[in-house]
């Protein structure tokens, strides 16, 4: 059977706050951003991004999510045990140079391990979790964010603030948008674990499709409601965007039933125009998939119905890019409630 870890020769690094790692495929979760972090010499250098690895030690049978760095150019992945602290809650991280280190983690259980001394440098061998297999991913839930506990300032703001970015903080403090805003916000030093678990994504495995679509090809559709009617009567939007070019189309509509002639009468359009329409996206779960008038119209057109998962909105991403703002600030509010 292969193996579902990679044994990782981590650097100990003493004063940084997070893992670094230059293997971008051992990420759980991973958003890919470039940033700014301080390292253990207290200088600053850029990661390509963040996200949560699995980890374990050798031959233990716990698995410890923590975030990570990604940072392709380091020579080699780095080992912070102050980040097995601040973020797992892990009692004791402590390593002694050119020896050994010696952990206990939340729950009390107790692991040394020993240091491979190369060129005068401390490594560990770290076991990470590689997160390709299917199975694997389906059946672990990150519970990082739930396991931190003690935040600093700038961390409580930033929770209070719907897990804004560090900009808009600043900015909304230097403005004094709200009464009890500090004047100077001092950035995060350490990565807020909420966001990391809320906003990142897994690392894609493969592409979705090989060659740019002539446009016209792929139509990704939203049938959305609205809380409230409209000044015009209208209850609900359809919307239709081109994947290849993100052009949007937007049909406000009175009634909640899917759009049938709408779509009939735009696909009439767009072939009229020497386009040729084959796939046709929409949300699993959706008010278009669950529509028998809807999915008959699909193949009496001689369409492709593609769904995305259910709940995975994001997949179908030109139509809904607007709403992941949001969606990323109400979830990262639900997660550090605990729900
Ligand atoms: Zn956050």
């Amino acid at each position: 059977m292969m193996s579902s870890y990679k044994v990782i020769k981590t650097h100990f690094d003493g004063g940084a706050n997070v893992f670094a790692l230059t293997d971008k495929s051992l990420f759980y979760i991973f958003k890919e951003k470039n940033m700014s972090y301080t390292q253990a010499s207290g200088g600053t250098d850029t990661a390509k991004g963040l996200g949560i690895a699995l980890l374990r030690f050798p031959g233990g049978t716990k698995i410890y999510p923590c975030p990570a760095y990604y940072v392709p150019d380091n020579p080699s992945s780095t080992f912070s045990p102050g980040a097995l602290k601040y973020f797992i809650g892990f009692k004791v991280a402590q390593c002694d140079a050119l020896s050994h280190c010696n952990f206990t983690d939340p729950q009390g259980h107790n692991t040394v391990i020993r240091t491979v001394v190369d060129n005068l440098l401390d490594y560990l061998p770290i076991e990470f979790l590689i997160p390709t297999d299917q199975k694997i991913q389906q059946s672990l839930t990150v519970v990082l964010a739930s396991l931190a506990t003690k935040y600093p300032n700038s961390q409580l703001i930033h929770q209070r603030l719907a897990h804004a970015s560090d900009e808009k903080i600043r900015e909304m403090c230097a403005k004094q948008h709200l009464t009890d805003l500090p004047k100077q916000y001092k950035c995060l030093r350490t990565p807020c674990p909420i966001c990391i678990v809320c906003k990142g994504t897994r690392v894609p495995r493969n592409r979705y499709c090989e060659v740019p679509l002539e446009p016209g090809t792929c139509l990704h559709l939203d049938f959305t409601f609205f809380n409230k009617v409209s000044i015009r009567k209208c209850t609900s939007a359809f919307s239709i965007t081109d994947a290849t070019t993100s052009y949007p189309f937007a049909f406000p509509t009175r009634s909640k039933r899917p759009p049938i002639t709408i779509f009939r009468w735009f696909i009439s359009v767009i072939r009229g125009m020497g386009k040729k329409p084959v796939f046709i996206r929409v949300d699993e779960g959706g008010e278009l998939a669950r529509s028998r008038d809807f999915c008959f119209l699909i193949s009496e057109l001689g369409l492709v119905l593609q769904t995305t998962g259910g709940y995975a909105s994001s997949l179908n991403g030109k139509s809904e890019v607007t709403h992941r703002l949001v969606k990323n600030m109400v979830r990262s509010m639900l997660q550090s409630r605990g729900q």
